[in-house]
């Protein structure tokens, strides 16, 4: 499959097999959903995720729906990353916990 090219989820633009960011419209993840916590190919229509377990289904903290747990929501297509509130950290990621991955401080919205 190496060479071969595939179309983007999110605009249907051929890019390479490995893309981890569209170059067209510059999504992550275009052509692989991926679990948030494990990496491990995931479907949009899973509650959980089947090699982690962890639930695939949150609250979008940019419109309050629940949402497929992916890289942007479903309903206002917004980033479902957050950020750390620790100035010292800052560190963006999908809310898995509800804390940093890094620093354990409480995370807050994307400004
Ligand atoms: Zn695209
Ligand atoms: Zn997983
Ligand atoms: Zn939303
Ligand atoms: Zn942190």
């Amino acid at each position: 499959m190496i060479g071969y090219k595939h179309p983007c989820r999110y605009c249907d633009q051929l890019i390479p097999p490995q893309s981890n960011t569209c170059p067209h419209c510059g999504k992550i993840n275009p052509l692989q959903l991926r679990c948030p916590q494990c990496r491990s190919p995931i479907q949009e229509d899973w509650k959980v995720c089947s090699s982690c377990g962890l639930a695939l289904q949150i609250k979008c903290p940019q419109c309050g729906e629940t949402t497929f747990f992916s890289d942007y929501c479903q309903h206002c297509d917004g980033r479902l990353a957050m950020v750390c509130s620790n100035r010292k950290c800052r560190k963006e990621q999908l809310p898995i916990s509800g804390n940093c991955n890094q620093c354990g401080k409480p995370l807050k919205k994307l400004s």
